[in-house]
């Protein structure tokens, strides 16, 4: 590559930063990062009325949050590539659309939505689906546009597809692909309220931006011999393309919005606790293997490892488990520094630690720290056990009711009552001295007295739950 590499991402602030455009935009950077180039985050806003309020900081926001971070943005724009929004250069899209017009290769269309919809009713009534622009405007006389704009119609500007070319382009990632110019009609690059259409707008900013490379999702293949076709008529030189599998859910099927459990956006990952870093580690796997299959990479790894033709051909399954154990692995390695600064906000979402010191909370948290996949399941965790129940399971009532408990309970209770230094090894001498005065051992000795301070057979040590809820509590729960 003699040219620096430039790639970049470039999201419609239509909504918030959803999985499959982090996915795009961390295979942009990664690419950029890889060939020491530039990482370039522009907004394609000319969807005016799609557009909604917050989503293009989220979109920007929640991307530096991942470490995906642009070497030019809105936020950081280089004078020599400025504007990096759309909407603030409709001028420039105007003049290169006119001379697309002066060259012959554009034309003026004044047909109204009516009646191009009866065309396409046309075309369907003879059996053609995909409906293609019948060139009525083609050849107007300056006579019959007069004659229409005084009829108060606007035109718009369509691009005259060359008849029966093929544009062939190798795709990085599915290799040789090739469409005949034949299948596609005429296309509208400017609307009559003077603002391009993505496919022309995006062929503009990539050239002025002197992008690439562009890597992006799949459902963009059958738009690229229409941008190519926008390069060869003003002769600029196209970037290289690679168009990404779709994701799709475990079922195999395209992942949708309303895929319920499979979080959509950023930002809830991250209200849930999940690591950036760990989510960037996903991503890379999201349709990317290494040589070695490995599965754990930091950031800088990712960048060294990376290599396009790795890209996978086939869909990239979304594996929630998978993203489950490598955010438990991230949080596992974190320092106790660093997980404590994680996990704060959500041990203070427990009421009952509310008032707790922060030794007291540090303490508590790192019971947890091998325990939990995400931040939120400390306070699942510990409101399980905080949290009294007011009923109990049928087994669980048994239990309570047995022989055993009847003893254990007390015993328990009392000779607590007489221990000052509440550890490990001070609890531990309890059920040992209960087991051998009173021969009542194994679940027998322990489940009595876990059921009694949180309602449940399962959970964490129990040392750990009386450490949790202190002795005062323990006792008046027993
Ligand atoms: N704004 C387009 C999208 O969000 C970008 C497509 C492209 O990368 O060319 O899909």
């Amino acid at each position: 590559m003699d040219k620096k590499v430039r790639v970049r991402y470039a999201p419609s602030p239509t909504g918030y930063l959803h999985i499959g455009g982090a996915r795009s935009a961390l295979f942009n950077y990664l690419f950029a990062k890889k060939y020491d180039g530039d990482f370039v985050f522009r907004i394609e806003d000319t969807d005016i009325e799609r557009n909604i309020p917050g989503a293009e900081e989220s979109q920007l926001h929640d991307l530096i949050w991942l470490g995906i971070i642009p070497d030019e943005s809105t936020e950081k724009p280089n004078p020599k590539y400025a504007p990096y929004r759309q909407t603030e250069k409709l001028d420039l899209y105007k003049m290169y659309a006119q001379k697309l017009v002066e060259m012959g290769y554009a034309y003026e269309c004044y047909c109204s939505e009516e009646e191009l919809e009866e065309m396409k009713e046309e075309q369907l009534s003879r059996g053609i689906k995909s409906f293609k622009y019948n060139r009525h405007c083609l050849n107007l006389t300056e006579e019959e546009k007069q004659k229409y704009i005084a009829e108060g119609r606007k035109p718009t500007i369509r691009l005259k597809m060359e008849d029966n070319v093929t544009f062939k382009f190798h795709d990085l990632v599915r290799g040789d692909v090739s469409f005949n110019s034949s299948d596609i009609g005429d296309f509208v690059i400017m609307k009559s309220n003077g603002i391009p259409t993505y496919n022309f707008a995006v062929v503009v900013d990539d050239h002025l931006m002197e992008i690439t490379h562009v890597l992006r999702g799949e459902e963009h293949l059958s738009n690229t011999p229409k941008q190519l076709q926008i390069y060869k008529y003003f002769n600029w030189e196209a970037p290289q393309f690679g168009h990404m599998t779709i994701i799709v859910n475990p079922n195999g099927k395209k992942l949708s919005k309303r895929d319920h459990d499979i979080l959509q956006f950023m930002s809830q990952y991250r209200d849930l606790g999940y690591l950036p870093e760990a989510i960037f580690n996903f991503l890379v796997l999201l349709g990317w293997t290494s040589e070695d299959n490995r599965e754990i990479f930091t950031k800088e790894e990712a960048i060294k490892a990376f290599d396009p033709s790795r890209l996978s051909a086939s869909p990239s399954m979304f594996d929630n488990k998978r993203l489950l154990w490598i955010n438990s692995t991230y949080i596992k390695n974190l320092s106790n520094e660093k997980y404590f600064e994680f996990i704060l906000p959500f041990i203070k979402k427990v009421e009952f630690c509310r008032d707790f010191d922060e030794n007291t909370l540090k303490n508590i948290s790192l019971i947890f720290k091998n325990e939990i996949q995400v931040g939120q399941d400390i306070v699942t965790m510990l409101n399980d056990i905080v949290v009294k129940k007011d009923t109990l399971g049928e087994e669980e009532t048994s239990i309570l009711n047995s022989e055993s408990a009847k003893i254990v309970i007390p015993q328990f209770k009392a000779k607590l009552l007489n221990t000052t230094e509440i550890n490990k090894d001070s609890v531990k001498a309890i059920f040992k001295s209960i087991q051998s005065e009173k021969g009542i051992k194994g679940k027998d000795l322990y489940m009595p007295i876990r059921i009694k301070l949180t309602g449940q057979m399962h959970g964490i040590e129990m040392f750990n739950i009386i450490d949790i809820l202190g002795k005062d509590e323990v006792l008046s729960r027993l």
